[in-house]
């Protein structure tokens, strides 16, 4: 039984071809003054929101890469910020936890785990700390747990020898379907379970926004945090307008107020 500690873990992130993106700008005869510690998220932003004015050359403005996110994000034009993207593998969280997850349309992909395809007997559970902190409910949660586990085998094998055989491979699969389908409706929703999460910056802020604070959803705050603080080190000024404080050993993601201009 594992505790809700979930494990955030980025595999994508953006990159920029600056020899392609100079060479472009030399066929129109002009450059683009970058700012030396500005990291590919934010540089493919800064390019992509200078393009919409072409301000490069002499139309562009002092402003660093930093200042200009800032400057994006005050005004609004935010659709500028999903031209940055990451994917991440989610794991050791709740079929429950990604229930709500999925529910994000907008700039989000996902992949999880099937529960049709992927035998659910080695069933991983998720005990969320309210339970572990409560000696009583604990045991009764791991019993039902238990109970749960129990049926999904005992259901699941019931039926692999019930349901009649299939003679073609796509028969054999359907059948293999629709009796792990059946089986895993006794499964609880702490069963644990893996999510690729591909997400543009706009729409990471906005899960940021509507999820990383909400006081009794511990594990979506969790999530939230860890995701925080690696798309912070991905495209610093891009989240500089949230920050992480530990409440009752568990974290809560807040919107802050961004800096306020300065030069660089
Ligand atoms: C505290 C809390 C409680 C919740 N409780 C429930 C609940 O009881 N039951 C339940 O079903 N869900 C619940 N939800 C989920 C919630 O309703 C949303 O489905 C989920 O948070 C995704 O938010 P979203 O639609 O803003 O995000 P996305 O789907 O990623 O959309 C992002 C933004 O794009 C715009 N947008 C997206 N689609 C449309 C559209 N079709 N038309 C116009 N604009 C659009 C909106 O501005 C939206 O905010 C809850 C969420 C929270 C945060």
């Amino acid at each position: 039984m594992k505790m809700a500690q979930p494990s955030v873990v980025l595999i994508s992130r953006p990159s920029l071809d600056i020899d392609s993106v100079e060479e472009w700008l030399r066929d129109l005869g002009l450059e683009w003054v970058r700012s030396p510690l500005a990291t590919p998220a934010e540089e493919l932003i800064e390019l992509s929101g200078r393009l919409c004015y072409m301000s490069f050359g002499t139309r562009q403005s002092p402003r660093s890469n930093r200042e200009y996110i800032y400057n994006l994000i005050r005004q609004g034009h935010e659709s500028v910020l999903e031209h940055a993207s990451w994917t991440f593998l989610v794991s050791e969280v709740s079929r429950g936890f990604t229930h709500q997850l999925v529910r994000h349309r907008v700039g989000f992909a996902f992949s999880q785990l099937s529960q049709q395809y992927v035998d659910q007997k080695p069933m991983g559970v998720i005990m969320p700390r309210l339970i572990r902190e409560s000696s009583q409910s604990s045991k009764q949660w791991t019993q039902a747990v238990e109970v749960a586990r129990q049926a999904y085998q005992e259901i699941l094998e019931s039926l692999e020898r019930e349901v009649p055989g299939a003679d073609d491979s796509t028969d054999r699969r359907e059948r293999r379907r629709a009796v792990r389908s059946a089986a895993r409706s006794v499964l609880p929703e702490a069963t644990d379970t893996r999510i690729s999460v591909s997400a543009n910056a706009r729409a990471i802020r906005h899960f940021l926004r509507v999820r990383g604070s909400i006081v009794g959803d511990e594990e979506m705050r969790a999530v939230a945090a860890r995701l925080l603080e690696i798309v912070r080190k991905e495209a610093p000024a891009v989240f500089a307008d949230f920050d992480v404080r530990i409440e009752k050993e568990s974290p809560l993601v807040r919107q802050v107020s961004l800096p306020p201009p300065q030069p660089d």
